[in-house]
């Protein structure tokens, strides 16, 4: 196939007035569709049910963005006999064949993109750097899968005995149950659905509760793309009622979760169990949280590690599982540190990303659940730690704004534990790096780290002992790019699946090896 090579999509220029245009007609646009009813696909037939969420504008709750059926398990139930007959000729269709619709589906979404920001926006309260960083991973995450599924497509080189031929290639596996959070909700419904589907398995595509509209917008894409129905069947409902039943049916093949540690380990225990009729181990591909640090040495550029602590706290409200939520700064430069992260996090512009337009830096948290529970622990903060900025979050009724919160506290307490998920950043004393390290690798999670340092010794050290999936020197800790930073924790932040990299796709297929004899 005639390609060209695998780039990372550019991001938006928010200096260029022509997007910044195009950005407010999109928002003009989708504010009129705000409020639609969107129903359940299932083998390309419309159903509704009689449940409905509701999903609501966080940064103003009264906005009912819009009703989407609510699955149940008769529906569930529905959707896998349809995945599963669906995969008889979707397994068969040639891997080139699926690549091309995947391609497609990139290009649909690039051309649709300010459409994407603006619902982004309204729907998860997101800035908009925000937001497009996030579309451009999810065209990203279409366009490298589909690379990476023409490179496998013959299965990969190993070695045979004399008379013999011995041949090592990939097969799809099955009915795929896709588990998405709400905090990146196109690009990781669309990266790990979109893996799933290239590799010849068809998928339920359960969204977040919060983000459910979002998911809408992607199943259009696939459908316009061109995947057959039943091939991908769209299930928004509460995973609290449906979850369980689809991770624990017996024609469910393989899970692919991302969301917290509590959820994850919960469909780890289920698909464990083996249930009347079930043919197969379940294969669980599981991305959880995170508590990340920064740790920053005495030698450290000072000015720039200050910058990356605030922007990698901060982006998103902190609501990124690789988001900085602990610095740990060396004794020598603590104070210099600290200040310069206090006048910059107090700078941050906090207002309603569809309102007050592309210089928006904080906008709401997700929902109700989200604010009370970041509220909590501000709380907990509060009686644990000194808070040294943010105030007591306001009235949620009037949006979930919370201001950028820092707390000078210990690496044993709670809020230093404990992911909060939120824009409140625990800033830590170490006496040298060995200390540093060693608060770091303190928490169960191992998902992003980063240190800021001019010193080779220790940054060596950390390369090998900083205990995270994606290790970061002199720079930010979020923001992975496809195929360039592939991303996934170990410890209890996940199966170390790496989205976004070479070994993603083959968990989503079964190896065979087939020896023939002359
Ligand atoms: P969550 O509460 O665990 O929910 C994630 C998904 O699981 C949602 O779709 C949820 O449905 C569903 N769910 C809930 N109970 C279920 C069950 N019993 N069986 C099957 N599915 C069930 O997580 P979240 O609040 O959406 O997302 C935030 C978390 O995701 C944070 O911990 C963050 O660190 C993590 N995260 C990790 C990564 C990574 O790559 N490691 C990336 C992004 C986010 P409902 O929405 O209906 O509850």
């Amino acid at each position: 196939m005639g390609l060209i090579p695998y780039k990372n999509e550019v991001y938006l220029d928010w200096s260029d007035e022509e997007n910044v245009s195009a950005m407010n007609a999109a928002l003009k646009d989708v504010e009129g569709q705000l409020g639609a009813s969107y129903p359940l696909i299932i083998g390309g037939k419309r159903i509704e049910t009689d449940g409905e969420i509701l999903s609501l504008d966080p940064a103003n709750p009264s906005r009912v963005v819009g009703k989407l059926a609510a699955t149940t398990e008769r529906e569930a139930d529905m959707a896998l006999d349809v995945a599963g007959k669906a995969f008889e000729s979707w397994s068969r269709t040639l891997p080139e064949a699926r690549a091309r619709i995947m391609m497609r589906a990139a290009a649909i979404m690039r051309r649709r993109k300010f459409e994407f920001l603006a619902w982004e926006v309204f729907e998860g309260g997101k800035p908009w750097n925000e937001a497009d960083a996030q579309v451009a991973e999810a065209i990203d995450f279409l366009e490298y899968y589909a690379r990476q599924m023409l490179r496998l497509k013959d299965g990969v080189e190993i070695y045979a005995v004399p008379g013999e031929e011995s041949r090592y290639f990939y097969q799809p596996m099955g009915i795929g149950v896709i588990v998405a959070p709400w905090n990146f909700p196109t690009a990781i419904l669309t990266g790990m659905s979109a893996a799933a589907l290239v590799a010849g398995n068809t998928v339920i595509l359960k969204p977040s509760e919060f983000t459910s509209v979002v998911g809408a917008k992607l199943m259009e894409v696939y459908e316009e793309a061109g995947v057959p129905d039943g091939v991908v069947n769209f299930l928004p409902g509460y995973g609290s009622d449906i979850g369980d039943y689809l991770v624990g049916d017996a024609r469910t093949r393989f899970i692919s979760f991302t969301g917290s540690m509590k959820t994850g380990l919960r469909i780890n225990e289920l698909a464990a169990k083996q249930v009347e009729n079930q043919r197969w181990v379940k294969r669980v591909i599981a991305e959880m949280g995170g508590k990340d640090a920064m740790i920053i040495d005495d030698t450290a550029d000072l000015e720039s590690a200050a910058a990356d602590i605030v922007k990698s706290a901060y982006g998103y409200s902190g609501q990124k599982c690789s988001a900085a939520s602990r610095a740990i700064l060396h004794t020598d430069v603590y104070d210099e540190v600290l200040a310069k992260v206090l006048e910059q996090a107090g700078a941050l512009k906090i207002a309603s990303p569809s309102e007050a337009g592309a210089n928006v830096n904080i906008g709401p948290v997700i929902s109700e659940p989200q604010f009370e529970k970041v509220s909590d622990y501000i709380d907990i903060g509060k009686g644990e730690a000194d808070r040294v900025l943010g105030d007591d979050p306001g009235d949620p009724g009037k949006g979930y704004f919370i201001t950028p919160t820092v707390f000078e506290t210990e690496g044993d307490s709670r809020i230093a534990q404990e992911e909060i998920f939120g824009p409140v950043l625990s800033i830590i004393r170490s006496q040298d790096f060995d200390d540093a390290l060693k608060i770091a690798n303190s928490t169960p999670y191992g998902l992003t780290g980063g240190v800021y340092s001019k010193n080779r010794d220790h940054l060596e050290q950390a390369r090998h002992e900083l205990r995270a999936g994606n290790v970061y020197f002199n720079r930010t800790i979020t923001g992975a790019l496809v195929g360039v930073q592939p991303f996934g924790g170990f410890g209890m932040s996940g199966t170390d699946s790496k989205a976004g990299g070479p070994d993603y796709l083959p968990l989503h297929m079964l190896a065979r090896t087939v020896v023939e004899k002359f």
